[in-house]
């Protein structure tokens, strides 16, 4: 019987396949495919791991019985023995090598693969002890792991992510997961998964926006579904509705399948606008610029036709390295390649931003993630300007690299004049570093993100020290609403269009343009096409969004005169219910 699972709708489209369900503490295993002609070694790599592990155990049992019968430890040998059962069992050696020849899974992937699978079972019997069981298996099973760790493959996972020629493996899969943090979906961007799902998360968490980023349909905050699903059962993600449908029928794969190849239509129709430049009907020239995560992202970015980069996410770059920061060549190397992939546009590189919901580590506890409330702890600019010889490596890397093409400084999270004058210092101590060795750097345009309602209540403060403002209304909703926006218990109180938040837009907007000074918005509002025509009536003339929204958002002004727009926006400023007016 097909099961329903209602989250939230994060990335668009349909994905049909068969769940992958990666426990939370498993994804920084590596996914990819092997080819037909490297099954027989990663079966081979399994059995050394796993004769490796036996080997141990052994070793560890003959260190106790050489001990004599008066320091034997009867439950650790006994323990032990479990553990070689475990190893030697029927059901994980055949269960991991289906894996890899059926389906070519790399082995360490089977291996967890099959983890999963066996330890449901273990969760459902009644009998405690056996229950218990569950413990040692994954202890079994991590120690294979980490003696495959040290142990190159012999496979290349340079080809990750595309599926092997053999029709029998071509089957699509999708992710399902308790919870990625933002730095593991990043690991799966160029991976094998059709679609996303995960137990937790907002609309606007980061894992969030790095699953729309990629393009692939996911859905977040839908509870228990890593429990209800089972490891490759057939499921369908509707990242249009926020459902995910578990074993379904014949009746709703076929409709569903109809949904995909019309979202592929629709695709294919809308990358005739690529060229077609961003003007509505009454002339305005919109800038479209593009949010990304990675210089190599600078690739889809042109692709939809972005004339520049309003945002990048350097903090990605910070993430998933156990603690080991990139030094200033590194970041260098980073920006550059961002800088020239964009071909001569401008790119928007904003600081780091970690802390919240984008930890530097998974379970690390700097930059405030292990405080109680982290959104409001030692985030973004707070942690830069309290770690200066990092802030000032960083500043460096960017203005080295405005020496290859244009580059914009953006600086995230300020609140407090004090905050905008100690970064303004070291961006003056960065140049004058570079001056004294002698290193070559470009001018940048200094920006500001709006984030925070006490910035955008101080406008006037932040143009009297920056050339352009970013509005960030992830955050800007946040705070103003006190709504965890990763939180998916409070995500019904998101709401972009709540007054509060729409004067806090308006006025922000309203002020740059009266003082001559660019603004635009970068967080999600601005690929929302729903909200396209607001924005537009209350003046905002740049965007910032994920490739993959820009032609939508463009297919939407072209259709807008935004001297229709101004007077409808100002009635949806003053309303009570701005939603309702929303559909007019
Ligand atoms: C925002 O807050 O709107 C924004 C663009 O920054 P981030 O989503 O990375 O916090
Ligand atoms: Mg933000």
């Amino acid at each position: 019987m097909t099961i329903s699972i209602h989250g939230l709708a994060v990335s668009r489209g349909i994905a049909i396949g068969r769940a992958v369900i990666v426990a939370s503490s498993r994804v920084d295993v590596a996914h990819y495919f092997v080819q037909a002609d490297q099954v027989a070694s990663e079966i081979e790599r399994l059995r050394q791991a796993r004769n490796a592990v036996a080997e141990e155990i052994v070793k560890v049992q003959q260190s106790l019985h050489e001990l004599g019968p008066n320091d034997a430890h009867p439950e650790l040998t006994a323990l032990l023995d479990v553990h070689l059962m475990l190893l030697q069992d029927e059901q994980l050696t055949s269960g991991v090598k289906h894996w890899i020849v059926d389906r070519h899974y790399n082995a360490e992937w089977a291996l967890t693969t099959q983890l999963e699978v066996i330890a449901r079972q273990f969760d459902e019997m009644e009998d405690p002890y056996l229950r218990e069981r569950k413990a040692d298996l994954e202890q079994v099973v991590e120690r294979m792991l980490r003696f495959m760790r040290g142990v190159a493959s012999p496979v290349a996972p340079g080809e990750q992510g595309k599926p092997t020629q053999d029709s029998h493996v071509e089957v699509p899969l999708v992710l399902i997961a308790h919870d990625l943090s933002p730095a593991d979906m990043l690991q799966f961007k160029q991976s094998v998964f059709a679609g996303f799902v995960t137990d937790v998360g907002g609309k606007t968490s980061h894992t969030a926006i790095v699953a729309r980023s990629m393009d692939i349909p996911a859905v977040v905050g839908a509870r228990s579904s890593s429990q209800l699903i089972q490891q490759d059962d057939w499921v369908i993600i509707d990242g249009d509705a926020g459902v995910v449908l578990v074993d379904p029928s014949p009746i709703l794969l076929a409709e569903y399948g109809f949904k995909q190849r019309q979202g592929e239509v629709e695709r294919e129709r809308l990358s005739r606008l690529k060229h077609t430049p961003a003007v509505t009907l009454d002339g305005q020239k919109i800038e479209l610029l593009a949010n990304i995560e990675q210089p190599e992202d600078a690739a889809a970015a042109l692709k939809a036709g972005a004339v520049g980069v309003g945002l990048f996410r350097s903090e990605f770059l910070f993430m998933g390295r156990s603690g080991k920061l990139p030094d200033e060549e590194e970041q260098y190397q980073a920006y550059r390649r961002a800088v020239e992939g964009m071909q001569g546009l401008p790119v928007t590189i904003r600081t780091v931003d970690v802390g919240a919901d984008k930890p530097l580590d998974r379970g690390a506890s700097r930059a405030g993630e292990d405080h109680l409330n982290p959104a409001l702890g030692l985030r973004a600019i707070r942690w830069s300007l309290s770690e200066p010889s990092m802030f000032l490596a960083q500043l460096r890397a960017i203005l080295r690299a405005a020496a290859h093409g244009p580059v914009h400084l953006l600086i995230p999270m300020l609140a407090h004049a004090s905050e905008i004058r100690q970064t303004l210092v070291l961006v003056n101590r960065a140049r004058e570093q570079l001056d004294n060795g002698g290193m070559a750097y470009g001018h940048v345009k200094l920006g500001a993100m709006i984030e925070v309602p006490a910035a955008a209540l101080t406008i006037p403060l932040f143009l009297r020290y920056f050339d352009f403002l970013s509005i960030g209304t992830n955050d800007l909703i946040q705070y103003t609403l006190a709504i965890d926006r990763a939180d998916e218990a409070v995500s019904h109180l998101y709401d972009p269009v709540h007054p509060a938040v729409l004067q806090l837009l308006a006025s922000t907007i309203e002020q740059c343009r009266a003082k001559g000074k660019g603004v635009s918005v970068c967080g999600e509002m601005a690929g929302d096409v729903s909200l396209t025509r607001l924005l537009l009536g209350l003046g905002l003339r740049s965007f910032s969004m994920h490739p993959s929204q820009i032609l939508a958002v463009k297919q939407q002004i072209l259709r807008c005169d935004t001297t229709r727009l101004q007077a409808w926006a100002q009635s949806v400023l003053a309303a009570e219910d701005p939603a309702a007016l929303m559909t007019d």
